[in-house]
């Protein structure tokens, strides 16, 4: 599993058997760094099967429309989320993401998010769509776990070969607003529904597996001590 993205958006390839699947697609600009990948592998963007999104916040479906043209790749996503990738619609958040400018943390991301040019992020123009407990034909064949809340159909990606659960947002490992430490769900100014997303956590406490987050360093240390920090940290 290869970790991409920059130090606050993450996105993850895997490859299996030469053939490759990207979990999530980060920002634009990222797509230059996903074919020097490919390249250091003696691969290139045709190698790519398939875009699996956890969920289709503008930071998670950078490069999914380029990389869908040019691999000619599927793009996945949760039905509840399709609309969001699809178009320019945004789910709504519980609270404007402006509450958040008391923090400098948030102040330094939404200039970087600024002068990155975030948006407009390109739309998919075509998604397959996928469901709680589908297992997904495409290298590493990801289970799904429905985790809504950060979004409506966020969802969490379980890779049993691997032992690894691609969080997306549904765990983060720091706050993107404020900069708080640890695994915690999303700020209310990112999500859908806080309550729904630590509800959500219920579904992934027993898996036995190492967490990607979307944004956050990998844990390794179980979904359990992760699920336990994000309901000790509480909402924000
Ligand atoms: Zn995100």
């Amino acid at each position: 599993m290869l970790r991409l993205g920059d130090e606050s958006v993450n996105f993850y390839l895997l490859e299996q058997d030469g053939r490759y699947t990207l979990f999530d697609a980060g920002l634009p600009a990222h797509y230059e760094q996903l074919l020097a990948v490919l390249a250091d592998r003696g691969a290139d963007i045709s190698a790519v099967d398939a875009v699996v999104l956890t969920h289709a916040h503008p930071d998670h479906i950078g490069i999914a429309e380029r990389v869908r043209s040019e691999a000619n790749a599927p793009v996945y996503v949760h039905a509840d989320d399709a609309r969001y990738a699809t178009t320019h619609e945004q789910a709504p958040s519980e609270r404007p993401a402006t509450d958040y400018m008391n923090h400098a943390f948030a102040r330094a991301t939404f200039e970087s998010a600024m002068a990155s040019g975030v948006a407009p992020i390109p739309v998919v123009q075509e998604v397959q769509t996928f469901g709680d407990g589908d297992v997904l034909d495409v290298p590493g064949q990801p289970k799904v776990i429905a985790t809504p809340g950060h979004s409506p159909g966020q969802s969490s990606l379980l890779l049993s070969e691997y032992g690894v659960l691609i969080a997306g947002d549904t765990l983060e490992g720091f706050n993107v607003l404020t900069g708080r430490y640890g695994p915690q769900v999303g700020p209310d100014g990112t999500n859908f529904s806080t309550e729904q997303a630590l509800k959500s956590l219920e579904r992934i406490e027993a898996i036995e597996a190492d967490l990607l987050f979307g944004h956050g360093n990998p844990w390794t240390w179980g979904t359990k001590a992760a699920v336990a920090s994000a309901r000790a940290l509480g909402r924000s």
